[in-house]
C-alpha cells in the first residue's frame, strides 16, 4: 500500500490553506466553500460555527444559545433535537441502510411514506385527485423533476412544443439549472448567465409593493391574472406548459397572494390547458396553519413539490406529487419507450423516508396543524405589535410564518436606500440579542419558527426581538 505525499506543485495546498492555522474557524475559511455566502464577509468575519440543537434552540460553539427563528432554512419543523426521528433513522440504518428504488425496487417506509402522502394530499386541479409520489432528495431536484415531467406529459399527448415554464417574480424554487431559472430573484441568477430561455416571468402577487393606488386586493388580484393571460398569449399558449407558483412566497419575501388570487390564476390557466404546479418546499405540513399551502390558498395544484419539513429537515428527502390526470400519460408514454428514464440514487432512500414517515406520524399524533392554528393569533399579534416602530412598513403573518417590510417612510412606502442593507444590519443586531433570523430581498426579516414552539417562547422571542429592534432605532433613526 501507498500512500501519495503532497509535492509543492499544482495539487499543492494553497499558501491560504497553508498559513490556516488550527482553529476551525480558519480551517473553514481556508478549506470550506460555503452555499449563499459572500466570501470576502467571511474572510474577514468568520464563519459562526454551531454545535448543538434542544427544541427550538441552537447553540454556537462558544455556548451562546438561540432561537432559530427560522427553524434553520425554514425547514426544521419539529425542532433540533426530536428524539423519535434519531431513532427512527438509527433504526432504519440497523436494518438496511441503504437500497434504491430503480427497475421496481423499494422499501417499507417508502411504500408507507407515499401512502400516508397521498391519503394527506390537498385536493387536485380539474376533477383530479393527487395519486402518485415521486421521490428525490432536495427542493430544487424536486422541482427540476416536476418540471421534466410537464415535458414529458406534454410530449406523450403530442405537443412536445408545449414546454415553456412561467415563475413569478421574486419566487424561489431553488438552485439548480432549472429551478434557479424559475427562482426570479437576482441575487440566484447574477453571474450564471440564468434564467435559461424556456423560463418566463409574471407579475409577483406582492400587494403591499405592487398595487397602484386605490387598487383593492381583488382588484390587483384580477391585474394579476390578467398580466399572466397576456404573457401566455405573447409565447403562444401551444408553447406554455406550465406555472410553478409557492402557495404564499417564502424567500422572496413572505408574500401572502391578494384575496381571490390563486382562483383567478388558476382560471386562465385551465383556458389554455397549461398545468399548476404547487412548490410547497416551504409552505407544506402544517406552516401555514394546514396541512398544504394549497389549502390554505386554495390552489388546487396538478403537480406539487415538497420537502424540508418533510423530514422536519433531518435528512435530505423531497417529493413530487402527481394528480392522476398528470400520471396517467406519463405512465402510458413510459410504458410504450420502455422505462421512465428518470430518477435519482437517493430517490426514496430507506433512511431518509423512515424520518420522514416518522415525522409525518409525529405531526399527526401531535396535532402538529391544530397547535400551529391554536397558536398562531398569538404569533400574528407579536408581528403586528412591532408596527410601533417607525422604521416598519408593513408587517404579515399567516400560520406560524411571518415577515416585517422597512420603510424609510412609512406613509409613502419609500424605501431605505439599498446600500444601506438594512435589514441585514437589524437582524446582526437581534441576534445579539439572542434570536436568529433572515434578511430577505427588499428590506425585508422573516419570521418562521419550528412549528413546536410554545407560547412562553413566542413571547420571550418576539420579547428579545424589540430588544434588538430597540437598539436598532438610533441607527435607524440615522438613516432615515
Ligand atoms: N422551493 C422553495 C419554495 C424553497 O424555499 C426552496 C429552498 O429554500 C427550494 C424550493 C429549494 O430547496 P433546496 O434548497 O432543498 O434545493
Amino acid at each position: 500500500l501507498t500512500f501519495r505525499t503532497f509535492e509543492m506543485t499544482q495539487n499543492s495546498p494553497s499558501s491560504e490553506q497553508q498559513l490556516a492555522g488550527n482553529s476551525p474557524a480558519s480551517r473553514d475559511i481556508a478549506f470550506h466553500m460555503h452555499p449563499y455566502t459572500n466570501p470576502a464577509m467571511l474572510g474577514d468575519a468568520g464563519p459562526h460555527i454551531m454545535a448543538q440543537g434542544n427544541g427550538v434552540f441552537v447553540v454556537d460553539d462558544a455556548g451562546n444559545q438561540f432561537y432559530e427563528g427560522m427553524s434553520g432554512l425554514w425547514c426544521t419543523s419539529l425542532g433540533f433535537s426530536e428524539p423519535e426521528l434519531i431513532d427512527a433513522a438509527m433504526a432504519q440504518f440497523k436494518k438496511l441502510p441503504f437500497y434504491h428504488s430503480f427497475a421496481g425496487k423499494t422499501v417499507n417506509p417508502a411504500i408507507d411514506l407515499a401512502e400516508l402522502l397521498i391519503a394527506n394530499a390537498p385536493p387536485a386541479g380539474g376533477d383530479s385527485v393527487m395519486s402518485k409520489v415521486f421521490f428525490a432528495a432536495s427542493g430544487s431536484e424536486a422541482n427540476d423533476t416536476a418540471m421534466k415531467m410537464v415535458w414529458y406529459y406534454n410530449a406523450a399527448l403530442g405537443r412536445p412544443e408545449k414546454r415553456k415554464i412561467i415563475s413569478r417574480r421574486k419566487g424561489y424554487h431553488g438552485v439548480t439549472m432549472a429551478a434557479a431559472s424559475m427562482t426570479a430573484l437576482a441575487y440566484a441568477q447574477d453571474g450564471f448567465g440564468l434564467p435559461l430561455d424556456f423560463v418566463k416571468h409574471t407579475t409577483a402577487p406582492d400587494f403591499y409593493n405592487g398595487a397602484k393606488d386605490g387598487e383593492s386586493e381583488e382588484d390587483f388580484a384580477s391585474r394579476c391574472a390578467a398580466e399572466l393571460e397576456t404573457l401566455i398569449l405573447e409565447e403562444g399558449p401551444e408553447t406554455v406548459g406550465a406555472l410553478f407558483a409557492e402557495p404564499v412566497m417564502g424567500a422572496g419575501g413572505v408574500i401572502i397572494p391578494p384575496r381571490t388570487y390563486f382562483e383567478k390564476i388558476r382560471a386562465v390557466l385551465e383556458k389554455y390547458d397549461v398545468l399548476l404546479v404547487a412548490d410547497e418546499v416551504i409552505c407544506g405540513f402544517g406552516r401555514t396553519g394546514n396541512m398544504w399551502g394549497s389549502q390554505t390558498m386554495d390552489v388546487r395544484p396538478d403537480m406539487l413539490t415538497c420537502a424540508k419539513a418533510l423530514s422536519s429537515a433531518y435528512l435530505p428527502i423531497s417529493a413530487v406529487m402527481l394528480s392522476e390526470k398528470v400520471y396517467a400519460p406519463i405512465a402510458k408514454q413510459a410504458e410504450q419507450l420502455g422505462i421512465f428514464g428518470h430518477g435519482y440514487t437517493y430517490s426514496a432512500h430507506p433512511v431518509c423516508a423512515a424520518v420522514a414517515l416518522r415525522a409525518q406520524q409525529l405531526m399527526q399524533e401531535r396535532d402538529i396543524v391544530g397547535h400551529v392554528r391554536r397558536i398562531a393569533p398569538q404569533f400574528k399579534s407579536r408581528i403586528e405589535r412591532l408596527a410601533r416602530f417607525d422604521f416598519i412598513g408593513n408587517l404579515r403573518a399567516i400560520g406560524l410564518i411571518g415577515a416585517m417590510e422597512f420603510a424609510a417612510n412609512r406613509q409613502t412606502g419609500e424605501k431605505f436606500e439599498p446600500s444601506q442593507k438594512i435589514a441585514a444590519q437589524a437582524v446582526a443586531i437581534i441576534q445579539k440579542h439572542g434570536v436568529i433570523l433572515r434578511a430577505l430581498p427588499g428590506d425585508i426579516i422573516g419570521f418562521c419558527p419550528p412549528l413546536i414552539i410554545t407560547a412562553a417562547e413566542i413571547d420571550d422571542m418576539f420579547d428579545r426581538i424589540e430588544s434588538g429592534l430597540d437598539e436598532f432605532s438610533a441607527l435607524a433613526a440615522k438613516l432615515c
